[in-house]
């Protein structure tokens, strides 16, 4: 057992959660700082190596305590080769060498993943998945990403764009658009956004209840507000959850189907629904898997919560350097 640490960095748009972590998936200390998009997002290694001098400082450590730094970076990544293909909201060119600039800033070993990977990773490790090698983890945030683990390995498929579980199309004709450019997208009904979505179009249809209560009073809903409403069984809510469990429950039954793995992971904000969620799209997954399928894969609810895409990333450098 190594007593060093790997920092484990999980890059988001607004925020970079940092963490350092023992190889034994032990969080010893986590912080955030601020992303720097500005300049191209030329500042974001820089900034990153200075957070975490400054934090060495303050604890009294020394660089060679840390064994190297895995990130998990939104947008399709190219493992191999450590770079991103491409990135909306970061500035970056597209195929921006992350790992060599990680590398050139931090003088440590780096090794990068696709973020929503690195959560499936932290799962795999520490939380959910407890031990699975075959996981698929889906996100159901702001948007739905995914990452699929088969024997342990990520899939990263030929162009690093595996697991975007988000954009299977769910709703093949008159979907909404999608941030992809696609319409009908799983995410466009499955994600935060597409949850709200799907109640202010109801809604703009005069139906009422506690939801356009809600709307009326407060000029807008949240994801949160149809859960809760639904539980006091909230007739456009219950409406608003069917099809949202129908959706989610046959795409992640075909996924099944595909993969039949051990578990499907269900994390990010949604999933805090709990089983008034999870229980729906069990139905359908049940309803739609192969029996042997059905038999076998399981569905938990994530365990790591923000923590799990800092963990994956140093689950990188651990199984790199083989600690
Ligand atoms: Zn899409």
């Amino acid at each position: 057992m190594s007593r060093k640490w790997i920092v484990g960095v999980d890059l988001g748009g607004t925020t970079t959660k940092l963490a350092f972590v023992t190889t034994e998936g032990e969080i010893v200390h986590k912080w955030e700082i601020p992303t720097d998009n500005s300049n191209e997002g030329q500042n974001i290694t820089g900034n990153i190596a200075k957070a975490i001098d400054e934090k060495l400082a303050e604890h009294d450590q020394l660089k060679s305590n840390l064994l190297g730094i895995g990130m998990g970076a939104p947008g399709p990544v190219n493992y191999e080769k450590g770079i991103v293909l491409n990135v909306v909201n970061l500035g970056w060119p597209d195929n921006y060498p992350l790992k060599d600039r990680l590398e050139a800033a931090t003088s440590l070993p780096a090794a990068i993943e696709n973020d929503a990977n690195s959560a499936a990773l932290g799962e795999m490790w520490m939380g959910a998945g407890a031990g699975a090698k075959d996981l698929v983890c889906v996100t159901l945030g702001t948007g739905v990403g995914g990452g699929v683990i088969v024997g342990g390995k990520v899939v990263q498929g030929i162009n690093g764009a595996a697991g975007e579980i988000g954009h299977i199309t769910a709703i093949p004709s008159g979907g909404a658009p999608c941030n992809c450019g696609k319409t009908g997208c799983l995410e466009t009904v499955a994600s935060a956004t597409g949850i709200v979505r799907l109640a202010k179009v109801e809604l703009a249809k005069g139906l009422k209840g506690e939801l356009s209560e809600k709307l009326a009073e407060n000029s807008s809903i949240t994801a949160k507000d149809v859960f809760d409403a639904a539980r006091n069984s909230d007739e456009l809510a219950k409406s608003i959850l069917d099809e949202v469990s129908f959706h989610l429950g046959f795409a992640l039954a075909s996924i099944a189907n595909t993969l039949n793995p051990e578990k499907i992971v269900l994390g990010g904000g949604v999933s805090k629904a709990g089983d008034i969620l999870v229980d729906p799209v069990k139905n359908n997954f049940e309803k739609f898997a192969f029996s042997a399928v059905r038999d076998s894969t399981k569905l938990a609810l994530a365990t790591l919560g923000n923590d799990a895409g800092v963990l994956g990333a140093a689950w990188l450098i651990k199984n790199k350097l083989n600690q």
